[in-house]
């Protein structure tokens, strides 16, 4: 496989950004090797600036669920720009994207556009503290929000204590505002509550973990943290910038009949283009600006060129609800096809898999918790993932990241997929 021009393009970027990227996962760290410099995409496929061919399982880190360059998503945007690319003044399809999202999310009474997931998370949680009064907010170990001041925390010692900054530059002061908790673990829960309930404003989550691999959520967990957030007055905000229009139409919130108070979406919810949103309960969201105190605001919110490309893409969504049967069906036959291959390899592995997004941990499962997806044999997956490289699969290049399969994925991605495992292994 010819990488020159990556390679030169890379050099190039080092002197430039700060690891050559600008975001940290794509400068390949975690497996080493050159990043390929991607120019093309059309459905499940991506080119490089060598011309490489790969099948893409990464799909933008999630918004691409109906493949690269949709020619209805596409034509939304062109057209969208022929008329200009923003104004900064309210847009007629502000109020069409938010009709269509609640199509799909009855839940969201009211709800706000950003232009990050991370603005998203950040923002519902300034709202969930101006609405409850309260300062502390929970979250869980292996579980990303986004780069937010407070999110970026990780449990000090101790699975009680609060929080300590996870990346330099984050106060210490402002992290213990932040308590750390167990995904998965409805005990810890009731312990943090019964120390911290009354200060607590809101409790994140994923509602199924992707950002540490995939952790599907245990059923007791999720009745815990409703039960106890409402006991305790704490809002309940369900992350679901990666799972939202994903795991099912209407999320995780639809696929476990969730009751979270606010819901942040994004990734999917842009088709592509930097759009996301948070909302949720028409009494909290009107704390929002200009309505309430809470103050929130964004030159390029509502930006009609991702109005448009997410709105085309949640008409295609909700025009072929068989979709969601197709990616279901990717998902279990190459979840399948990869533990065949696993298994003939004698590779001590688990899959875990909810719907259309999947991880392949290398170790014994099963993985149902952050400490039980750290146990994976990391250097097996570098190899595991520069075979596929070369065998023109396009992978997540971190262990700890899922794989998306998206609409367009048809019998030959598969089969490319695995031949190129098998060829991994032999
Ligand atoms: C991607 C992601 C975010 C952050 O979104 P950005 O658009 O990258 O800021 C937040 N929460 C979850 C669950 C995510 O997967």
């Amino acid at each position: 496989m010819q990488t020159k021009t990556s390679e030169r393009l890379f050099q190039a970027a080092g002197g430039l950004l700060p690891g050559g990227v600008s975001s940290p996962v794509r400068a390949f760290g975690a497996v080493g090797g050159t990043p390929r410099f991607l120019v093309r995409g059309r459905g499940s496929r991506v080119w490089d600036a060598d011309g490489n061919e790969y099948v893409d399982y990464v799909g933008s880190w999630g918004p691409m669920i109906l493949g690269h360059a949709h020619p209805e998503v596409v034509r939304a945007v062109q057209e969208t720009a022929a008329e200009g690319l923003g104004f900064g003044a309210p847009h007629p399809l502000e109020v069409e994207l938010a009709r269509a999202v609640q199509g799909f999310y009855p839940a969201l009474e009211r709800l706000r556009f950003v232009s990050s997931g991370t603005e998203a998370t950040m923002s519902a949680l300034r709202v969930a503290r101006g609405f409850t009064g309260r300062e502390l907010v929970l979250k869980f170990k292996g579980n990303y929000h986004g780069h937010a001041d407070g999110l970026l925390v990780e449990a000090g010692s101790g699975a009680l204590t609060l929080g300590q900054p996870s990346s330099a530059g984050v106060p210490e002061g402002y992290a213990r505002l932040t308590i750390v908790g167990r995904y998965n673990d409805a005990d810890a829960l009731e312990d943090v509550f019964r120390e911290h309930g009354e200060r607590i404003a809101a409790v994140i989550f994923e509602p199924v973990v992707g950002n540490a691999g995939v952790i599907p959520p245990s059923t007791g967990f999720l009745k815990a943290l409703r039960q106890l957030t409402r006991e305790y007055g704490a809002l309940l905000i369900a992350d679901e910038v990666m799972t939202g229009f994903r795991v099912a139409p209407g999320g995780a919130t639809e696929r476990y009949g969730l009751e979270p108070d606010l819901i942040t979406l994004g990734k999917i919810l842009g088709g592509g283009l930097p759009a996301a949103a948070y909302g949720g309960r028409a009494e909290v969201m009107a704390q929002v600006a200009p309505e309430g105190p809470v103050y929130q605001a964004g030159t390029l919110s509502g930006n009609p060129l991702a109005m448009a490309a997410g709105l085309a893409t949640l008409r295609v969504l909700k025009r072929e609800p068989a979709i969601y049967e197709r990616l279901e069906d990717y998902g279990l036959r190459l979840a399948e096809g990869l533990a065949d291959e696993l298994q003939r390899a004698g590779v001590a592995h688990t899959i875990n898999r909810v719907g259309s997004m999947l991880t392949v941990f290398f170790t014994e499962g099963p993985v149902t918790g952050f400490e039980d997806a750290q146990r994976t044999d990391t250097a097996a997956f570098r190899r595991f993932f520069h075979a596929l490289l070369e065998g023109g699969v396009y992978w997540p290049p971190s262990a700890f990241e899922a794989a998306f399969v998206s609409a367009a994925h048809k019998a030959d991605d598969l089969e490319r997929t695995l031949s190129a495992v098998r060829t991994a292994f032999a």
